[in-house]
């Protein structure tokens, strides 16, 4: 699909908000105001000669299209340029899921050899493949607290590579310092890289700190609707470039499709994330008094250890809060069958409300003890806000919580 010279190039310094809706836009075939699906898996040449064209312009660094689709898909690049604009990125690449997108990328930053540092409360299969998969390739790591600058100085050494970091994290939502955190990666020539999934570009943009790649599960804010699976990573061109064509090789390619409702999704993100943050802020100040809660964790609210460095680093702080039940495993059993709007389940970033125990589900194989030891207690409810209307959610988490036995 041609480029977007054909239309005026937007003004600089727009707000996210006007991004999410304009921050694709090209002129497509057709006349075509939205990206056209193409489902061709394979790009075919008219004649020889348009070979030997495409291999000449090949080799000079050009490519004029990709002859197959695991190479690229122009509803794919239609949507990693939409991606990229939004991140204030030189270049995005979509994956088949946020795993897919993680996996890729450590694969290719860490050689034998090397090491990553890692922040606790990284999701958990993010934490499965560096602890279990990574070390098969001679890769070892160091967890840090996320916060904790003097264990991230003694951290890191001359063979870290690369320091990987939520932000905010899952379950609790520490926000580190991301300035800090560059400052002294760079002092051990690592790259930094974050997994902002929790936050969307629309509440953080990690790439104006200094950060070098950002990381989104799709699945969530970006997409939006709880009806896809994707994954993309945003930085330089040259780094990104080294990602694409182990993406060639890996395969974990994102479906045109899929692409397709992910540009959808993203033109109405600024105000699905805006009615987010509304429902985070008014749940967590909500739950925060209310006596059948021990503690919420929410960067909105004074009481969360990384209030601070929210405030100044982030536009809002999402529709995720966790909290802890004074009553434990069976006051959160009770709680999650009295709500009547959030549904049971994983994910987060949907317009539904979600609510999931990470006792009963993410973490359901270990025993209380082990789970304790993780600082998962029994009692911890994470809902996953969606973009319902504010006083539905409040009177319905006020009518489950006065069914918990406390
Ligand atoms: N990163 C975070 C913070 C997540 O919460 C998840 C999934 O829950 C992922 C990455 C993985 O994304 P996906 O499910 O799209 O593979």
């Amino acid at each position: 699909m041609s480029g977007a010279s054909d239309f005026p190039s937007l003004p600089s310094g727009l707000a996210s908000d006007t991004l999410a809706v304009q921050g694709g836009r090209q002129a497509y075939p057709y006349h075509a105001l939205t990206a056209p699906v193409v489902l061709s898996a394979p790009f075919v040449f008219r004649n020889a000669e348009e070979v030997d064209a495409f291999v000449q312009a090949k080799r000079q660094g050009q490519t004029p299209f990709r002859e197959y689709g695991r190479y690229g898909n122009p509803t794919v690049e239609a949507a990693e340029r939409h991606l990229a604009t939004l991140e204030g990125a030189e270049a995005a690449l979509l994956f088949a899921s946020g795993m897919s997108a993680i996996t890729t990328a450590l694969l290719v930053l860490l050689p034998p050899g090397s090491h990553l540092v890692l922040t606790q409360d990284m999701y958990r299969r993010t934490r499965e493949f560096v602890g279990t998969w990574l070390p098969r390739l001679g890769v070892r790591h160091t967890i840090v607290p996320p916060g904790d600058h003097e264990a991230l100085r003694t951290a890191l050494r001359p063979e870290t590579r690369l320091l990987f970091s939520e932000v905010p994290t899952n379950p609790y939502l520490r926000v580190p310092d991301l300035e800090r955190m560059v400052a002294l990666a760079r002092r051990q020539g690592a790259l930094v890289a974050v997994d902002a999934t929790l936050a969307s570009p629309v509440n953080l943009r990690p790439l104006d700190f200094g950060v070098d790649l950002v990381f989104h599960s799709a699945t969530k804010y970006l997409g939006g609707h709880h009806d896809l699976l994707a994954g993309v990573v945003a930085g330089h061109e040259e780094l990104i470039q080294r990602l694409r064509e182990a993406m060639g090789v890996l395969g974990g390619v994102c479906a045109p499709q899929t692409a397709f409702l992910l540009i959808r999704g993203l033109k109405t993100l600024g105000l699905r994330v805006a009615q987010h943050n509304r429902n985070g802020q008014a749940v967590a100040a909500f739950l925060e008094g209310h006596p059948a809660v021990e503690r919420v964790w929410y960067p909105g609210l004074p009481s969360h250890p990384d209030h601070v460095v929210a405030r100044r680093q982030m536009k809002g702080f999402g529709g995720v809060v966790s909290f802890v039940l004074k009553g434990g495993l069976d006051a959160a059993r009770q709680f999650l069958d009295a709500l009547r709007i959030p549904l049971l389940g994983p994910s987060l970033g949907g317009v539904e409300s979600l609510v999931m125990l990470p006792a009963l589900m993410s973490y359901t194989n270990l025993s209380a003890e082990q789970r304790a030891a993780l600082g998962i207690p029994d009692g911890l409810v994470r809902l996953a806000l969606g973009i319902e209307d504010t006083e539905d959610l409040l009177q319905d988490l006020a009518e489950a919580l006065a069914q918990v036995g406390v």
